[in-house]
């Protein structure tokens, strides 16, 4: 069977990962987590005292982003990949609300957008590769013969947000995250470079009333069309 590569792109928290993660699972496709990425970028910055205030070091980080090396391994307990930075396990570092409430800013700079652009192609060159974010239809691989646009209201993937912390028995506050997932609506939005938007030729999904169960169903519907279409 031809390999294809699939773009998710969408919201924060619209259930994303959890869908591409399925899929990829299903059909024996590398997974890549792209806001994994930018994320692993911020804790870097964070823990280097890269952030003055409301601001970045901008010229410090540029000058580092040589020594920051990303990494997924596959965890066969999870059935998922774990993220990597510099060597060194950081799957839960990268989800806190303190890296959450910084990265959008770190996601706007053209210089860190251009280093993961170039692995994140690198990563999927050979195809069979399911990659989830918010410019991998647009920039990092236009021509993907599968886009998906993953849509949901602020409020429920506020929510399910919540819900993972909690369940990851990591401190969570609904409006506070509700907050945050507006705000990177905004800045996602209207950034210069790269902005989240649906490409032109993606099939729009609105999750909001979707289970988990559906929304995996009818992604590996749309995989298997798109597989047996010549
Ligand atoms: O997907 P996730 O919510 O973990 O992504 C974290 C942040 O990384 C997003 O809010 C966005 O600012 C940035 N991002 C991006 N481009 C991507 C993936 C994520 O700008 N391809």
């Amino acid at each position: 069977m031809k390999k294809i590569t699939i773009a998710i792109d969408g919201h924060s928290s619209c259930g994303k990962s959890t869908m591409a993660k399925d899929l990829a699972r299903e059909v024996g496709y590398v997974y890549v987590d792209t806001g994994a990425m930018y994320r692993s970028v911020t804790l870097f910055a964070l823990r280097n005292g890269l952030f003055t205030g409301d601001g970045i070091n901008e010229e410090e980080l540029r000058h580092r982003m040589p020594e920051i090396n990303i990494s997924f391994k596959f965890n066969p307990e999870t059935g998922r990949p774990d993220t990597y930075l510099n060597g060194e396990l950081v799957e839960n570092d990268i989800r806190t609300m303190e890296v959450s409430s910084r990265v959008s800013p770190i996601a706007t700079l053209g210089f860190v957008r251009e280093a993961m652009v170039a692995q994140q192609q690198q990563m999927g060159k050979d195809k069979g590769v399911v990659m989830d974010g918010r410019d991998i239809g647009t920039t990092v691989f236009p021509h993907a013969e599968l886009k998906i646009y993953v849509t949901a209201s602020a409020e429920v993937r506020a929510q399910r947000r919540y819900d993972e912390l909690k369940a990851k028995g990591m401190d969570a506050d609904y409006d506070e995250i509700l907050k945050n997932v507006q705000e990177r609506d905004y800045i996602d939005s209207h950034r210069e470079v790269s902005p989240l938007r649906k490409a032109d030729d993606a099939i729009e999904l609105d999750n909001s009333h979707m289970t988990i169960a559906e929304q995996k169903q009818w992604l590996l519907d749309r995989f298997n069309e798109t597989v047996n279409k010549d």
